[in-house]
């Protein structure tokens, strides 16, 4: 392969993560000849992020063993991976890159693939034991504290907070999730897989408190308790914060390229700069399936969108309209969930919501008659069926949605 290089075109792919990973092995699939760098901050062979709040933090996967391909792999493709470097300044005039080393590099085509970075609490995340979950060196550090009998506070009742509790008590320590809206996952789901996820959590000893807005993180040196704005404590030997993430559109921002709620591209991938394309959870994106701009956090997004960058920058023109899918691992149950469910007008429940009956279930999202998005816990067959109902925009059969006795593959309309 290195033979065939054309060593005068350049393309560069910065952040080294699932988008920029695809991007940089895809582009030399579609046919780039030129030279393909690929930079990520982190030190670490690109990897599956999503493990590392279930079995890495759990102790059953190493961060070698969830590599998202083998450094063999990049050498095969003739992608340049440097690894452990920043970049610190792009000019999108002179077409050049300066990195954290203080070499600067040309480029004829750009990636940015930078993703998203934590929210800071902003409230003593200086102390001991305050932790965030978004690197494999995140992952490190808690996993050094994670000892039987501690108490945990969990800040934030979004996925991986939910996530991280799910593991921290398996591992016998006692947790509390603290989270400041009426519901857990108030941003991305329904009230009934709120309640669903609370009660389940419960019922394996978490206690969660919503409407808990913290003020301060109480301690010297470490961190001893959690406080809110209602005066109440929770002693904490650690606390972890999941709050969410923001773009990292930092490079992006200051190169002067158009930025919204992340980086915005067209269909295409493009950015608002000559030959800058962009890919995975930094972009602000049109779906055409919704209609409107969206930014997206998941594994699906900075696969499929990376993918679309990589055919656009090797010459070809196609479109980025990929539906939205995302799962979740808690305990025993995997949750799958396809398309947006905002704006949704009417909802239908297959099977036991609150799942006693251990068969799981799913919960069904429609606009104006349309399917718009599904829920489904342990149910893998009726995720795939509506993964289809929705991108496609099927007619749906609601029958067939409620009786439990019918197969996933007859709730479209004939
Ligand atoms: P990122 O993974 O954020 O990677 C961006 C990379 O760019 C980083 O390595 C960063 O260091 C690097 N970078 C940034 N700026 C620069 C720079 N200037 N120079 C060099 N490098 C730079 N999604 C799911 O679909 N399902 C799940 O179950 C799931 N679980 C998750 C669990 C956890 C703990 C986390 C943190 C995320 C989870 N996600 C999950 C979300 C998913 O991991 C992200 O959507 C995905 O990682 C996005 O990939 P990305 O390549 O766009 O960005």
């Amino acid at each position: 392969m290195t033979d065939s290089i054309d060593s005068q075109q350049v393309c560069v792919v910065v952040g080294a993560s699932h988008a920029g990973s695809q991007l940089a092995v895809q582009l030399r699939k579609e046919g780039w000849t030129g030279r393909i760098i690929l930079i990520g901050a982190e030190p670490h062979l690109p990897y599956h992020r999503p493990p590392l709040s279930k079995a890495v933090l759990s102790g059953e996967k190493s961060v070698a063993e969830i590599a998202l391909r083998p450094h063999s792999m990049y050498t095969a493709s003739a992608v340049e991976l440097r690894l452990g470097e920043r970049v610190e300044h792009l000019d999108v005039l002179k077409k050049t890159l300066l990195l954290s080393t203080g070499e600067s590099i040309a480029y004829d085509k750009l990636a940015l693939c930078t993703g998203a970075r934590v929210r800071k609490l902003g409230l003593g995340d200086q102390l001991d034991g305050v932790h965030y979950l978004r690197t494999a060196d995140d992952v490190a550090n808690l996993k050094s504290e994670l000892v039987a009998g501690r108490r945990a506070v969990i800040i934030g009742g979004g996925y991986i907070g939910l996530e991280a509790a799910a593991v921290l008590t398996q591992l016998g320590l006692q947790v509390t999730v603290l989270e400041a809206s009426e519901r857990l996952l108030q941003r991305v789901t329904s009230v009934v897989m709120s309640e669903y996820f609370q009660q389940f959590h419960e019922s394996h000893g978490v206690k969660i408190v919503t409407h808990a807005h913290v003020t301060r993180l109480a301690g010297e040196g470490r961190v001893c308790a959690v406080v809110c704005a209602d005066g109440t404590e929770f002693v904490a030997d650690l606390v972890v914060v999941g709050v969410g993430v923001t773009p990292e559109t930092s490079l992006a921002e200051a190169a002067g390229l158009e930025v919204i709620n992340g980086i915005k591209v067209d269909q295409y991938a493009r950015t608002s700069a000559v030959d800058v394309y962009a890919a995975g959870d930094c972009t602000w994106h049109p779906s055409a399936l919704y209609g409107h701009h969206v930014r997206l956090e998941s594994v699906q997004n900075a696969l499929d969108q990376s993918r679309v960058a990589a055919a656009n920058i090797a010459g070809k023109q196609i479109a980025y309209d990929a539906l939205p899918w995302f799962w979740s691992d808690q305990y025993a149950v995997k949750l799958q969930s396809a398309g947006l469910l905002h704006g949704y007008d009417d909802m239908l429940v297959r099977g036991d919501r609150r799942n006693n009956d251990g068969k799981g279930f799913s919960v069904f999202y429609f606009r104006e008659g349309k399917m718009i998005a599904a829920d489904c816990v342990n149910r893998a067959k009726e995720f795939i069926a509506c993964k289809r109902l929705i991108a496609e925009r099927l007619d749906i059969n609601r029958q067939a949605l409620l009786d439990e006795n019918s197969a996933p593959d007859t709730f479209a309309s004939v």
